[in-house]
């Protein structure tokens, strides 16, 4: 029973991001991980049905608890509020983790979404601070371990522990 793990569209290429860009990570795990069949590509704000390009978006006053907790919002740069659609690619997210029994991610660090240890902090500037994303806080709640493309050796380790 293979391992699967749980990743973000734009590290694997997809040009899914805010600006129409990618983030791709250039690791010889993550080829292996392509090769043995083990990676889902997710982009929650796509699956929930956000267009590339779309404006940046930040979570103002909170983070991905907050969010699911409906004690503050996602906010698109201008004023827009986006809440409802990052959380259902949140959902959508952990859909597929239930769906293909999957215990491990990489996420894009630092977006509104899948960051795990950075999020931007509301004020549109620039300025980044400790949090989570909103994906990132929903698959945490579920037990599902989520790690960045800067941990990329941790999410290996995590892979070979135990069978599979
Ligand atoms: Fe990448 Fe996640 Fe943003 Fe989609 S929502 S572009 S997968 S960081």
């Amino acid at each position: 029973n293979l391992k699967k793990v749980l990743m973000s569209a734009c590290l694997l290429g997809k040009k899914v991001r805010y600006d129409g860009g990618s983030l791709s990570v250039h690791d010889q795990l993550v080829e292996r991980w392509v090769s043995e069949g083990r990676i889902v590509s997710v982009c929650p704000e796509v699956e929930a049905g956000m267009s590339i390009p779309r404006k940046p978006a930040e979570i103002v006053q909170g983070n991905g608890n907050t969010v699911l907790d409906g004690e503050t919002d996602v906010i698109e740069k201008g004023g827009n509020v986006v809440t409802d659609d990052f959380i259902a690619g949140a959902s959508i997210a952990l859909e597929l983790c239930k769906k293909f029994n999957i215990e491990i991610a990489v996420l894009a660090e630092s977006s509104p979404s899948c960051g795990s240890s950075f999020i931007y902090d509301g004020s549109f500037s620039g300025n980044r601070t400790p949090g989570i994303g909103v994906t990132v806080a929903l698959l945490r709640r579920h037990g599902i371990q989520v790690f960045s493309q800067h941990e990329i050796k941790d999410a290996d380790k995590a892979i070979h522990a135990g069978p599979g």
